[in-house]
């Protein structure tokens, strides 16, 4: 008897082999293999007559062959096997190429079901590969809405359509109704039973979307539990707490008052870490916006109270940068502060690891060398990372591991839109610094094409000539990628600007580089020894060069908008005019009308939003870890009503029942330890 934790295996028509070839699609139970879903549907549920059709429609027609389908070899490498179709009102010339079995299947005088496109020449009709089967098989591939599925090699849709038959009809029965009756009624849902019956093999669209709007509820609801029962872990969870005190003895010390943003941060910070519960943070702020000072103060808060910190930061350049601005603030106001990354000496990192064992440091820098084995804190209070999408969740609970129970900062300069946020880092508080400091200079951006390229290049010349730097990123090239028009390396465009600049130092960083490397290169532009810095997008964190004064981006329409705004805010960081050229060759309205955004704001938000709008959730996050399952049918940035509703469902029912010990609730709690299993040890 077969359940929903039976191996594909059991189903028949699976081997080995095809076993194997759904287990690259992540499905290897009865179960997951339900839970696949189509990616998208094709209507052939209804028949046309063949007189009706129109050129380049893809049609269902029932039609009876006509005469004895002919086998013809052009010539090596083409054959193929051609016949009429014809029906009450017309007649249809079909054409298989390359599958000359179709031959044998198909017979003269019996009817079919064939689905593909017209052609109309005249008043000829015609179809090439067209899909068939005869009329009235059942759980056939026409007449009636069929799913598309994606497939991995060895499998087709026909096979992979009967296998989820076989489960439906081995397991319909004990699909677990993960979704409480009352959710269901007040949210007008369909039954589980219904909605994997109707995902998969849809009466009609009306059926076809309440099953989708049923199971993406589903799916988002189930991750809203999860993050609300993580958060509810968390904060639950005692921490270290710090003792009142007064935030303008800190602000007092700097050379300029602090934001409005970055006091409000700070403050709902600080009430995190006075509440006796232990924070967790996301501290998120655009470009510029002045997130280390925050870090800054609350570092001093912690060392006012007795305790350490630890600042994490993603690149060995980040951290020496971060060290030496912290050091600036802090140590003039007593702090000892120290540095960790993986460059150092052997020996200057024992020396360092020993003071920090024995608490002679207030605070340490560094890059993940600050969570290795060896290292043991003394009295860790505050843990920050910064820029936190570089690092998995995993090393970021590696380094909170090292104390006991330190409170947590996450900074991150991508702006999200506030619903996807919610979701993403639905474990975490969030602040927002939503406020530049005073006297920032807006970054003048152009959109331009190729034709600019020698004005393009003279300004290049000329802020060189002035004594300013230059950035100039090419997106990252793969090596089998095929492309209509094909993209520069970095490193080939550098060589081209060094034969346009002879006098310049251009310097190359790109992916395939040694850590270390990239990070000698960059660490010699922000020293001033070259001039152009061309990368791929390497420099995207925060790298922080006052004296650069141009950020060239090529082929710019490869690239999402937060990121283009990212790479923009490299520059402008100091007190010189800056600007940003995108340089696209890309013939399309969309393009442009991208790229313009860029040009009327330097809103870090309202660009997240656009950038979400337009290119799905997918593509905002690329393959970057964040440490959440992968959504199957629901589209985090397109389902934000459906996904505020389960929020708040999620979110009543955990205030009813946190650790969903109910009977009723029983099915979900399992749901979620086996989602999240892999990620957390949080469940238990
Ligand atoms: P990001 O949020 O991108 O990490 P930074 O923390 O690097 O931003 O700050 C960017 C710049 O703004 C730094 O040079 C910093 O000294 C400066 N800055 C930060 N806060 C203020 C402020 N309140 N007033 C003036 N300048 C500030
Ligand atoms: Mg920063």
């Amino acid at each position: 008897m077969a359940d929903l934790q039976t191996n594909v295996r059991y189903l028949k028509g699976i081997g080995e082999k095809k076993a194997l070839a759904l287990n690259k699609l992540g499905v290897f139970t009865l179960y997951d293999l339900v839970s696949y879903f189509p990616r998208k549907y094709e209507d052939r549920s209804e028949y046309r007559p063949i007189g009706l059709t129109l050129n380049g429609e893809t049609v269902c027609i029932c039609a009876m062959i006509a005469d004895t389908p002919r086998l013809t070899r052009i010539r090596r490498g083409l054959d193929l096997v051609r016949f009429k179709a014809v029906d009450d009102s017309g007649v249809v010339e079909i054409t298989y190429f390359n599958q000359p079995y179709t031959k044998d299947n198909l017979h003269r005088g019996e009817s079919y079901v064939f689905f593909g496109k017209i052609e109309v020449h005249g008043s000829r009709r015609s179809m090439a590969n067209p899909v068939y089967e005869r009329e009235g098989v059942e759980n056939g591939v026409t007449g009636r809405i069929v799913p598309v599925y994606r497939l991995s090699a060895g499998l087709n849709q026909r096979l992979l359509l009967q296998c989820i038959r076989q489960g439906l009809d081995a397991c319909q029965e004990q699909l677990p109704e993960l979704l409480p009756e009352s959710v269901r009624q007040r949210c007008q849902l369909v039954q589980a039973r219904y909605a994997y019956e109707n995902i998969h093999f849809p009466a009609d669209f009306g059926a076809l979307e309440l099953a989708r709007r049923r199971l993406i509820f589903e799916e988002l609801f189930v991750l809203a539990c999860a993050l609300g029962m993580l958060r509810g872990e968390r904060t639950k969870e005692s921490g270290l707490p710090f003792a009142p005190l007064d935030l303008e003895e800190f602000w007092s010390s700097l050379p300029f008052s602090p934001t409005g943003a970055q006091r409000r941060a700070t403050e709902q910070a600080l009430a995190d870490m006075q509440s006796g519960a232990v924070m967790n943070r996301l501290l998120q702020g655009d470009v510029g916006s002045g997130k280390t000072l925050v870090a800054a103060a609350l570092i001093w808060a912690a060392w006012k109270c007795g305790y350490a910190s630890a600042f994490m930061a993603p690149t060995e350049i980040l951290a020496d940068q971060h060290f030496s601005t912290l050091t600036g603030m802090l140590a003039p106001l007593g702090m000892r502060v120290g540095k960790l990354t993986g460059a150092m000496s052997a020996k200057e990192k024992r020396q360092i690891k020993a003071e920090l064992e024995k608490g002679a440091l207030d605070l340490v820098i560094g890059t993940h060398a600050l969570f290795s084995a060896d290292v043991s804190y003394h009295k860790l209070g505050l843990v920050i990372t910064d820029e936190q999408h570089r690092f998995g969740v995993d090393q970021r609970s590696a380094l909170i591991a090292k104390g006991h129970k330190p409170h947590v900062l996450v900074m991150s300069a991508t702006p999200i839109p506030r619903t996807l946020a919610l979701i993403i880092y639905g474990d975490l508080d969030v602040s927002i610094l939503d406020e530049l400091p005073p006297g920032r200079q807006k970054v003048d951006t152009f959109a331009v094409d190729g034709s600019y390229r020698e004005r393009l290049n003279g300004f290049i010349g000329k802020l060189c000539a002035e004594g300013r730097q230059v950035f100039v990123v090419c997106p990252m090239v793969e090596e089998n990628e095929d492309l209509p028009s094909p993209l520069k390396s970095a490193e080939e465009h550098a060589r081209e600007l060094s034969a346009v600049f002879p006098n310049l130092r251009v310097a190359c960083v790109h992916g395939r580089m040694k850590a270390k490397d990239k990070d000698a290169v960059m660490a010699a532009f922000l020293a001033g020894e070259s001039d152009i810095l061309v990368s791929t997008t390497v420099i995207e964190v925060g790298v922080d060069v006052p004296n650069a004064a141009l950020m060239v981006v090529e082929n710019a329409e490869r690239f999402g908008l937060s990121q283009l705004h990212q790479l923009r805010g490299r520059v402008g960081r100091g007190q010189h005019k800056s600007y940003c050229v995108l340089v696209s060759d890309a013939d399309s309205e969309d393009v442009r009308a991208r790229l313009k955004i860029l040009c009327q704001t330097n809103d870090g938000f309202k660009i997240s939003e656009e950038d979400l709008r337009l290119r799905g959730p997918g593509d905002f996050f690329g393959s970057r870890q964040h440490g959440l399952p992968e959504t199957h049918i629901a589209d985090l940035g397109a389902d934000t009503q459906l996904l505020q509703k389960a929020q708040q469902e999620a979110q009543l029912l955990l205030e009813d029942d946190p650790n969903l010990t109910r009977p009723e609730n029983a099915a979900l709690r399992e749901r979620i330890h086996q989602l999240f299993l892999a990620n957390t040890d949080s469940f238990n």
